[in-house]
């Protein structure tokens, strides 16, 4: 099977926060079956979706990337979406409006794919993934291909049972409820006038939320009362309006936002005594000090 792949490939402009060197090698399967073939085929793959929750390190990723962008099919009978993981949410959502179909407004916010954004139990305006999946079909070498239920998908706040196996989303099917368009359509304009006052929209280059929120508390709030908010290492800056966001002011690495993170933990330590847990990802290697920081943020130094 040909499955389309770039070699040396530049990933800056595919991600969010438009960060990023030189993948080894990325693959674009253009269905399922490229997609499960090129995955049992590579020893180590790391699949990417929208590239929205990820620092890729400036000095490039020597191992393989298998880009879901290409699966786009998605269908919808009854009360029920079905969409595989490469499908953009913002999209969805929309399509989903124009359709009367209610249930992912929440998703048109933010820029991630289905499988990203499963694999995250991502969530906003008090709506997760683990509200609204009926099921999702998953792949892993051992296993081939399988589904499981919402309970099964193990979903806590911004995890799944994908974080804690090797399993990765192919598709997904979401409960669906019919309401008028015009109720969907004021839900979704709500949702977008909130972010709109309170997210950095991507022309300011971000990975959204760099930390969790810790427990009984909002990561945002500490960042900012630890006297974070607007610190900066090169072109990495601590966003004016919401301090758990980084944004690239222009000339951004990744070693800069990496070691404005560093900052951020020890000042948040410091002051209350929490241990932030990163939210994005971070792939690299090749940068012995960035795999040091991204140790000590995994660990939780002290
Ligand atoms: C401006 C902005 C606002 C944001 N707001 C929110 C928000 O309100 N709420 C929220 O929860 N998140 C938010 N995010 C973060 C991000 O958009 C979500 O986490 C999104 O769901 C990630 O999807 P992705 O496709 O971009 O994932 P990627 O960044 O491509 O990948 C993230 C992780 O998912 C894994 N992954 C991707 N696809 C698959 C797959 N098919 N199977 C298995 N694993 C996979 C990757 O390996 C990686 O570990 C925001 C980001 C930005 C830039």
């Amino acid at each position: 099977m040909q499955v389309e792949f770039k070699e040396n490939f530049d990933i800056s402009g595919l991600t969010t926060f438009k960060i990023g060197g030189k993948v080894n090698k990325i693959y674009f399967p253009r269905n399922l079956d490229e997609f499960g073939y090129v995955v049992k085929k590579t020893p180590k793959p790391k699949v990417s979706g929208n590239l929205s929750n990820m620092l890729i390190s400036s000095e490039g990723y020597d191992g393989v990337i298998i880009s879901t962008s290409k699966l786009k099919n998605f269908y919808f009978t009854g009360d029920k979406l079905y969409s595989e993981c490469g499908v953009k949410v913002p999209f969805l959502a929309q399509t989903m409006c124009d359709e009367g179909l209610s249930g992912i407004e929440f998703m048109i916010g933010f820029p991630g794919s289905v499988g990203g954004t499963v694999y995250m139990n991502a969530s906003a305006s008090g709506t997760a993934v683990a509200d609204v999946l009926d099921s999702a079909v998953l792949y892993s070498k051992s296993k081939g291909k399988f589904t499981l239920s919402n309970e099964e998908m193990q979903f806590g706040y911004r995890t799944s049972i994908c974080q804690k196996k090797p399993y990765i989303v192919l598709a997904a099917t979401f409960n669906m409820r019919r309401k008028p368009v015009e109720k969907i359509m004021r839900t979704i304009e709500e949702n977008l006038i909130f972010r709109k006052n309170h997210h950095p929209l991507l022309k300011l280059p971000n990975a959204g939320s760099i930390f969790k929120n810790p427990k009984n508390n909002i990561a945002g709030r500490v960042i900012d009362e630890a006297g974070m908010k607007c610190a900066s290492v090169g072109g990495a800056q601590v966003w004016d309006r919401h301090a758990n966001f980084i944004v690239n002011t222009g000339n951004a690495t990744s070693l800069d936002v990496l070691e404005l993170m560093l900052k951020i933990y020890d000042a948040v330590y410091d002051k209350f005594k929490i241990k932030l847990v990163p939210e994005i990802e971070f792939l690299g290697g090749n940068n012995a000090r960035e795999v040091e920081i991204w140790e000590i943020l995994k660990k939780k130094r002290k």
